[in-house]
């Protein structure tokens, strides 16, 4: 009747649904996952894009949240060969009057840099780590590896005093208007901004200004910015090592097409070739919302209004990015002095960056559309042959563009020509004898690899203020339980949401455990 079963079935190998699934197994309970690919990793991945022997992140490439938080221990992931590299500098941005900025891993060191912009900038900047240092830090990392908090709960605690009032002001305003209240010159005000906006918000997104003084800066200069030795698949394979170790196992080619509920409660699930498997005590989804309401139950289970909402997500932003592999090392144009810094923003002007914005929103490319590029091989040698580098080279752009995502198909020549030009005006040593292969990767090909890209939304859905904390995906079921009886969600559509954090997988884990009655096994 069955062709699998297990007391708890995880579906999706992401590194959510792979973080879950060992938390779970590890307290002892029988756990298989369920991926649809034939690896593991989902947005955590490394493959051979351009050439033999060059190791390219398929999508994420800076594995910076997961360090703030508890997964990399609980779970011992060093033992089961994943080793991070902490690049210090941080990260640097170059700029087109040929000046550039670089945050380290020292704040001291940070601020010296600043004062050559304006020493007002640098003292703010001070205050602001000072800031995230006594008052945010324990918070902030607190706060992601637990399930959402009412606003009535962080409003009534923020209304207690002065600090809480100047926190809520900070977090109700948008990154730039952030920026622009703390620093007054361009070049600083760039340089924090395009990091702060990073994991896909608008810089005039108002209620995200939070992110200046935790994702841009503060838990950078902390935890630091980690990228796994050998490439961003390492994290999955380590985790899915932890997980057989701990007697679970990971099922690829199966994706899932239908969760089995009997008397409201989740049984198992059939996959797309009609297999069907059983959980007997919990079933954890680390699906696109959207596609697990709408497509995956039958709606006798579920309220209409919730299928509605999961219907009617809204998606974020996406990204055209370019991989290189290169012959040689990269090296900038002269004097811009960011030869050895692994990640640098191309941060152009506020100006750029906030044309750039609008004309996505509009559905239209910006040909100067501020962007990132991340040399890996400058200190992970596992990654090409030696001496040779691979390059990933990303920025946003829209899913619909000129209101047809079908439209990036027709342009893919002439925008990898497009995309080799602006790198090269930064690093001109990228050129016919250096590169050793190319790949451009469009927000359609983006939305093609993977479920949960969902419209090429690089976080699932988008991190707009009606969709975070307890709004996420849905008010009824952001503690990652579901109206259906042991179905539980995880994954980037849930708190806190999308990127490298472990964190909707640590969470889920603990709800399941705390249900069944086994809290204390988790350790
Ligand atoms: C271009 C790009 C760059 C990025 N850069 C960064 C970065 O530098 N740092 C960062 O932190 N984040 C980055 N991100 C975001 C990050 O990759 C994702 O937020 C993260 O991978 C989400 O992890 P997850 O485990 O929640 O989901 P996923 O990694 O998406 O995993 C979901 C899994 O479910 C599987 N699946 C889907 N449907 C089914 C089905 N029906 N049955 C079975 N399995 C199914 C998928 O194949 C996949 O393996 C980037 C994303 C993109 C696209």
């Amino acid at each position: 009747m069955w062709d699998g079963e297990a007391e708890v079935l995880v579906l999706g190998a992401g590194h959510n649904g792979l973080t879950a699934a060992a938390y779970l197994a590890k307290a002892g309970l029988k756990t298989l996952v369920l991926e649809a690919k034939e690896r593991v990793g989902g947005g955590s991945g490394t493959e051979e894009l351009t050439a033999p022997g060059y190791r390219h992140d398929t999508c994420a490439s800076i594995h910076g949240g997961i360090q703030s938080g508890p997964v990399l221990k609980d779970l011992e992931l060093d033992r089961f060969g994943l080793r991070y590299i902490y690049p210090d500098p941080l990260y640097a941005s170059v700029f087109p009057d040929g000046s550039s900025l670089i945050t380290w891993r020292s704040v001291d060191r940070t601020v010296k840099g600043i004062e050559r912009f304006s020493p007002k900038d640098a003292a703010a900047y001070r205050r602001l780590m000072e800031f995230w240092e006594k008052a945010i830090r324990d918070g902030f990392a607190r706060s992601r590896y637990s399930p959402p908090r009412k606003h009535t709960e962080i409003y009534a605690r923020l209304e207690k005093s002065e600090f809480g009032f100047a926190l809520m002001k900070l977090m109700a305003s948008s990154p730039l208007d952030v920026v622009r209240d703390l620093f007054e010159e361009e070049h600083v005000r760039a340089h924090v901004l395009k990091a702060s906006i990073q994991g896909g918000i608008f810089p005039d997104q108002p209620g995200s200004g939070g992110s200046v003084f935790t994702g841009g800066t503060g838990a950078r200069h902390t935890f630091g910015w980690g990228i796994p030795e050998g490439g961003a698949a390492e994290l999955p394979l380590a985790l899915a090592r932890c997980l057989r170790a701990h007697g679970g196992e990971v099922v690829t080619s199966a994706p899932v097409k239908e969760i089995i509920v009997a008397d409201g409660t989740a049984k198992g699930v059939v996959t797309a070739d009609g297999r069907r498997y059983a959980s007997h005590k919990a079933l954890v989804a680390g699906l696109h919302v959207r596609q697990l309401f709408t497509e995956m139950i039958d709606p006798q289970w579920l309220d209409a209004s919730l299928v509605e909402a999961m219907g009617n997500v809204k998606t974020g932003l996406s990204e055209v990015v370019l991989h290189l592999a290169l012959s040689e090392r990269p090296r900038y144009r002269h004097g811009l002095g960011v030869d050895d810094v692994v990640h640098v923003h191309a941060a152009e002007s506020i100006a750029d960056l906030i044309a750039a914005y609008a004309e996505y929103r509009k559905g239209n490319r910006y040909p100067r559309a501020p962007f990132q590029i991340i040399c890996h091989t400058l200190l992970d040698g596992k990654r090409a042959p030696q001496g040779h580098h691979v390059l990933n080279i990303g920025h946003y752009a829209p899913y619909d563009l000129s209101g047809r995502p079908e439209s990036w198909s027709g342009i893919k020549e002439a925008l990898l020509r497009h995309e080799m030009e602006r790198v090269r005006e930064y690093i001109p040593n990228v050129n016919e004898k250096t590169v050793v292969g190319k790949l451009v990767e469009t927000p359609l090909d983006i939305a093609a690899s993977n479920a949960m890209f969902l419209r090429g939304d690089i976080g699932g859905m988008g991190h707009l203020p009606s969709q975070e904390g307890v709004l996420r995906p849905h008010p009824s079921i952001s503690d990652y339980r579901t109206p259906i009886r042991g179905l539980y969600l995880t994954a980037a559509c849930t708190f806190p949401g999308g990127s490298i954090t472990g964190a909707p997988g640590h969470n889920s884990a603990m709800t399941v455990l705390s249900d069944l009655d086994l809290n204390g096994a988790a350790q």
